[in-house]
């Protein structure tokens, strides 16, 4: 059944398990329904591994349902976008299916409520409707519309789906009860007029459009969901989903469970600011490396595991809160640090010349890809006698702390030799544009007897090595709760990209494919730029860093 045994059951698993238990159900249906008007974002994943782990976890099935009422936003690009996120995550529907695939349906269970007297049209304006609504202290007023006979609105809702009035001139409204305590239940509208619209799937077949609290229920009993799951801010909608259910014949009545949302630290996840995001040109696009969007996180060189684990680890309650932003990136550099093979890749590159060594010579030289898994092998790597360093793996006086290269000190290129620095090359204004140094070539695989060696750095051949751009990302606010003072864009954080254009890297990353992830020793975790790397132009993403950076540690 579900989940690793140490794993204990989230309460829906629980309540899932009484179910069968008590034999309600054989099989276990559930739903994912976006709205297609954006790009999916992590905590969209919550809900995804939680409705689609459940099927594949108990016998049943999960359909991915568009939910699709309000044409004026949503889009195709957004259909596809999102089909595209959920199978990345490794997870296939039942079904795939659409709300506007149940207009014909919804329309006709409408006009069953309203020949029951539970509906009526309603003339009322949008602010006079808000007006009547009442307030959480007190009761709303009933509209004059209310008590219209069945016929006249039944005529009326007929002529609003012809096209006979205009928008906001009539909707169709639930007869329940207006001094409900639940504003939800005071008279809610179920339909809408909206001309001039062109529905991504029903073109301009029709002007009426359900509201969701509407189609959500009916469209789950027309495909036999049996646990509608959703988050905490429909919880006080469940009565009227209930309500929607009882009051017409659909013998199927799933039931909503509400679970909490993912709120994550530094950053936003609601799909208006992601699209004002994009829209204001703030990113390169949803899928921009920054953007906690599927497509942004993958792009970036998140894994799919590592998603699903960080949904996993962080649970399905139904308590509020907001994570960590370590959090995430935890699971992907626990991923990664298992699985990653090791590279050299220089980000700052300075040039060294190891004077003693012959200029043609090229020698090959074994590197393990990785210190922990020998199943991942070695490589070949090429040392010559220009290679390039790091910038910050040279100093010309330190202290003993400093584990790197200094005037006159030793350190082992990785994988390679021990050098050590005889002269520090400077041009007119006092830059260091070269090292001058020379190798022990006893010092392959050993150490020297009797000398200290300060550290070990890594290196790229400068004759063979690859040019390259990194990209190195921050968080994409620079406080954990964006907006909360004013304007979130005054929240954005005006380095959370830093390009680094002259870096080198070692050949073997020439051939990286899209999919493949490296760690950079000492630089982190990185993977190839699907959509601005070109042939010998690559870019390279930096995933996450080795360990989390907010404390700035040093890295030796
Ligand atoms: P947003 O406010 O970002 O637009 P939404 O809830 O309107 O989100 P939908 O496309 O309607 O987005 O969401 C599809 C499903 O994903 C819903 O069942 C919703 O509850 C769930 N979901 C959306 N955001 C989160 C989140 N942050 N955490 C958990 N589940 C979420
Ligand atoms: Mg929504």
């Amino acid at each position: 059944m579900s989940g690793a045994p140490s794993t204990p059951k989230n309460f829906i698993r629980q309540i899932i398990d009484k179910d069968l238990e008590a034999g309600k159900h054989t099989t276990i249906h559930t739903r994912f329904p976006p709205e297609p008007n954006g790009y999916l974002h992590i905590g969209h994943a919550k809900s995804i591994v939680l409705n689609f782990g459940i099927a594949q976890d108990y016998p049943g099935s999960c359909n991915l349902r568009f939910d699709d009422t309000n044409p004026a936003k949503e889009e195709e690009e957004f259909v596809e976008a999102i089909k595209d996120d959920v199978r990345w995550l490794g997870y296939e529907w039942d079904q795939l299916c659409f709300a506007s695939d149940y207009f014909e349906q919804l329309y006709n269970y409408a006009v069953e409520l309203i020949q029951n007297g539970k509906a009526f049209v309603c003339e009322l304006t949008a602010d006079e409707v808000r007006e009547y609504r009442g307030t959480l202290t007190e009761p709303g007023k009933e509209s004059p519309y209310r008590d219209r006979p069945i016929d006249e609105s039944l005529d009326l809702f007929k002529r609003m789906r012809a096209g006979e009035f205009a928008d906001g001139s009539k909707t169709l409204r639930a007869k329940i009860d207006m001094a409900s305590p639940n504003i939800n239940m005071r008279d809610p509208t179920i339909y809408r007029i909206r001309h001039g619209l062109v529905h991504h799937q029903t073109g301009d077949e029709w002007c009426i459009y359900p509201m969701y609290d509407y189609t959500h229920p009916i469209s789950d009993a027309i495909e036999g969901v049996t646990h509608s799951l959703c988050t905490l801010e429909f919880e006080d909608h469940r009565p009227l989903y209930d309500w929607v259910l009882d009051n017409i014949s659909i013998p199927c009545h799933p039931r909503q469970y509400e679970f909490s949302r993912l709120n994550l630290e530094y950053t936003v996840m609601s799909k208006r600011r992601l699209t004002q995001l994009v829209q204001e040109k703030r990113v390169s696009g949803w899928d921009d490396p920054r953007m906690p969007t599927i497509a942004g996180l993958r792009r970036r060189g998140y894994t799919p595991e590592s998603i699903k684990r960080f949904c996993e680890a962080i649970g399905v309650t139904k308590a509020e809160g907001t994570v960590e932003m370590g959090v995430l990136e935890n699971s992907i550099r626990t991923h990664l640090d298992a699985m990653a093979p090791r590279r050299m890749a220089v980000l700052d590159p300075l040039k060294l010349v190891i004077t003693n060594y012959p200029e043609d010579r090229q020698e090959t030289l074994q590197a393990s890809n990785h210190p922990k898994d020998e199943s991942l092998g070695s490589r070949d790597i090429k040392l010559t006698r220009e290679v390039y360093i790091d910038r910050a793996d040279f100093r010309e006086e330190a202290n003993k702390k400093y584990k790197r290269l200094v005037l006159g000190g030793e350190v082992r290129l990785r994988n390679a030799y021990v050098i050590r620095c005889d002269e520090a090359v400077k041009d007119d204004a006092g830059n260091i544009v070269e090292l001058r140094c020379t190798y022990d070539p006893d010092t392959l695989g050993k150490n020297p007897e009797g000398r200290k060696v300060r550290g070990v750095i890594h290196w790229v051949s400068a004759t063979l090595g690859q040019k390259a751009e990194v990209r190195l990302y921050d968080r994409l606010f620079t406080t954990a709760e964006p907006g909360k003072g004013g304007d979130f864009f005054d929240d954005i954080n005006p380095e959370s990209l830093q390009i680094l254009a002259d870096c080198v890297v070692e050949p073997a990353l020439a051939g990286a494919a899209v999919d493949e992830r490296f760690q950079f020793e000492r630089e982190g975790y990185f993977c190839l730029d699907g959509k601005d790397s070109e042939p010998g132009k690559p870019v390279f993403n930096r995933i996450v860093s080795l360990r989390d950076s907010w404390g700035k540690i040093d890295q030796n």
